[in-house]
């Protein structure tokens, strides 16, 4: 089997420690397929970089064939199949909004263009720095040749973090659980939405009823303790573990490209992907939803029902994605 080429940007970071190993051993593109990893970086990072490539040498993965390090992303991307983007900008203190977009902007505009001129043609590109999804429609809008659906943006952890709340309220396992999605933005804003999961077959609702006494302590749980402590889960690792969540990040982003390639099966995810106008997500932007993919990449799981209070929640996480889009247009960004 010809190699896979993935490159991974900002591979020097936490994050890249976190999933380099698991790519080359071949628990993403599965057992089979060699992989030819290329770490791009900043020029700051490369000695990290390098650090991770002997430690990779030296695990003797039988499927890497190879490992390029640069900090040049014409040599990163140069017939990347995949593309995980991981570096990015971080907020610093005091900096506005329109900074940060700024900031990111010069990092995933070039890094997209680069794609558009020297990628495969195959290429599928995730977006994990953040803001991830208005990263994402920054570097597909300097990407004119790649078809706007092979970008998608990392919401695959929030889904899993999801996942596994249901299954610890309802003490059942993960694998029990199914149907669950992450809408709009990765941000405090993102809803993850319980409606149409399953526990091992039975609506959610019904099992968490079970569970906490009753509708009315479903809705109280979803509202007051559900919602808010997935969206804010990086927050509560940050204090717990006195650093950012890289493992289940890392994890997340395989899984993302894992599944795209190699198919959902009978079950949906979730991914930040190109709205056409789905669920009302204004058309171009980067939103997640409830996705499948047969291999052939994610395609939006469509004629879910939202009622008032899914409508709201989205419609609010959209209006900041929209927000963003429309100051990175205001900066002659896109
Ligand atoms: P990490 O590897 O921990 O994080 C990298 C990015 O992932 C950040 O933007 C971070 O966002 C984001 N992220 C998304 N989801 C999560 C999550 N659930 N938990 C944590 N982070 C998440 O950062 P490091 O600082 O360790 O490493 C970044 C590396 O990127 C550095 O080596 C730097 O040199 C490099 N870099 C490379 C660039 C390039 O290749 N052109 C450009 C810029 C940097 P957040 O900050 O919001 O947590």
């Amino acid at each position: 089997m010809d190699a896979t080429t993935v490159t991974v940007t900002g591979a020097g970071g936490q994050i890249g420690y976190a999933l380099l190993f698991r790519i080359a051993s071949g628990a993403m593109l599965g057992p089979d397929r060699p992989v030819r990893l290329r770490l791009l970086e900043i020029p700051q990072g490369l000695k990290a970089a390098e650090g991770a490539a002997l430690e990779l040498q030296d695990c003797a993965f039988p499927l890497l064939r190879s490992v390029e390090i640069t900090d040049d992303a014409r040599t990163g991307f140069d017939g990347a199949n995949i593309a995980m983007l991981v570096g990015a900008r971080p907020r610093a203190a005091g900096m506005e909004r329109g900074d940060l977009l700024a900031a990111n902007a010069g990092i995933f505009g070039p890094q997209g263009a680069a794609l558009n001129e020297v990628a495969a043609a195959d290429i599928r590109v995730v977006v994990v720095g953040n803001p991830a999804n208005t990263n994402a429609l920054i570097a597909a809008a300097s990407a004119p040749d790649i078809p706007g659906d092979r970008f998608a943006a990392l919401t695959r952890l929030d889904h899993d973090r999801a996942v596994a709340q249901l299954a610890d309220a309802t003490r059942r396992s993960v694998t029990d659980v199914a149907g669950v999605t992450i809408w709009g933005n990765h941000s405090a804003t993102q809803f993850p939405d319980l409606d149409h999961a399953t526990v091992a077959g039975r609506p959610a609702r019904e099992v968490l009823a079970d569970a906490l006494g009753g509708a009315d302590a479903v809705t109280r749980w979803l509202d007051d303790e559900f919602v808010p402590r997935v969206a804010k889960r990086g927050a509560e690792i940050i204090a717990v573990r006195g650093s950012s969540s890289a493992a289940s990040a890392a994890n997340a982003a395989l899984s993302h490209i894992r599944d795209s390639l190699l198919g959902t099966g009978d079950g949906w995810t979730s991914a930040a992907v190109l709205s056409r106008g789905e669920y009302g997500v204004a058309e171009g932007l980067y939103s997640s939803f409830p996705v499948t993919s047969d291999g052939s990449g994610y395609r939006i799981v469509e004629g879910l029902s939202l009622d008032d209070r899914a409508r709201a929640r989205l419609d609010a996480s959209v209006a900041e994605l929209t927000a963003e889009r429309d100051a990175v247009r205001a900066l002659g960004l896109i």
